[in-house]
């Protein structure tokens, strides 16, 4: 493990406006640099559109910036996400999965915003106004929506409210089951690593014998050091992730003002990431010399 190329604190989940985070990717990194952060992951959602900018910009500050993205999947109606790192970005299977999941969201938000514009003043030229070109449309577009037209104070109110699946305008989209993804992620020389597996309603998915079959497809990792995981099931997957080999890793899921998760909130070690960085064949990161 000779020559360390980059330096801590690692935070190896992060948004820009490239999906739903409210920083461009360059500002991302600014306000990493501005937060002590050595090195970064840049991860939007089923899109390496930012990765280009994040690293003009993370070079300028002095960071190291680890290629990444969320794929989004899907088990059932529960939505999966799985963080991919130094995978190859013009990977043709990847490029038209993750092509064919952003047009089903775009579609499946259309259709969301429809149901809640029969009952509340909300028009897709509304959620449009908050996207980026070319973004990853999800719900906290549709939330900053609502906060634009008064109908919730924050994104967080928009969520537990009218966004939240109970309310009756939830629709899901299209998504991979994580099996499929996992396999895309390593033919394209990546590392596949379970985005907060311990939260409601997923930890119940991540039984041993299907971790096991994700683990045969080439999963590298589990996130556990994550706000929303919670603490019975975290136990358990640490346990298995022991058990299997699987690294752990830690990481904020930052969006900017979107959420209140702050950069650097749960960190990843220097171990893992280098186990991560030995992993990847698919692309490199940037580093700063
Ligand atoms: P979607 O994939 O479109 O269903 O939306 C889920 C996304 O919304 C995830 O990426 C979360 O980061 C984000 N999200 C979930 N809950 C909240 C919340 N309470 N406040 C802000 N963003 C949230
Ligand atoms: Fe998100
Ligand atoms: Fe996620
Ligand atoms: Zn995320």
């Amino acid at each position: 493990m000779a020559g360390v190329r980059f330096h801590g604190p690692i935070d190896l989940h992060t948004h820009s406006s490239v999906s739903d985070g409210t920083e461009t990717p360059a500002e991302l990194m600014r306000a990493a640099s501005a937060s002590g952060l050595g090195t970064i992951a840049i991860t939007d959602h089923d899109s390496t559109a930012g990765w280009d900018e994040a690293a003009r910009t993370a070079r300028e500050e002095g960071i190291t910036l680890i290629p990444g993205m969320e794929f989004s999947t899907r088990v059932m109606h529960s939505s999966v996400h799985l963080l991919a790192y130094l995978f190859d970005p013009a990977d043709a299977d990847i490029l038209a999965e993750t092509a064919r999941i952003r047009h089903a969201r775009m579609v499946r938000a259309e259709q969301m915003v429809r149901r809640i514009g029969a009952d509340y003043s909300l028009t897709w030229d509304d959620v449009l106004a908050q996207t980026t070109v070319g973004a990853t449309v999800g719900r906290p577009h549709i939330a900053d929506a609502l906060v634009a037209r008064g109908h919730a104070l924050t994104r967080s109110e928009a969520f537990a409210g009218i966004l939240h699946w109970r309310a009756g305008y939830y629709q899901p989209h299209y998504a991979p089951d994580p099996l499929h993804a996992i396999r895309l992620v390593k033919a394209a020389g990546g590392v596949p690593v379970l985005a907060h597996p311990a939260t409601r309603g997923v930890a119940d998915l991540v039984s041993e014998p299907r971790l096991i079959q994700l683990i045969e497809a080439g999963l590298f990792g589990l996130e556990l050091d994550h706000r929303e995981n919670k603490d019975e099931p975290t136990r358990r997957l640490v346990e298995l992730a022991e058990r299997h080999a699987l690294v752990i890793t830690g990481s904020s899921d930052y969006h900017g003002s979107g959420k209140p998760n702050r950069l650097g909130e749960n960190t990843t070690s220097p171990e893992v990431l280098e186990r991560i960085i030995e992993a990847g064949t698919g692309s490199e990161p940037f580093y700063i010399d």
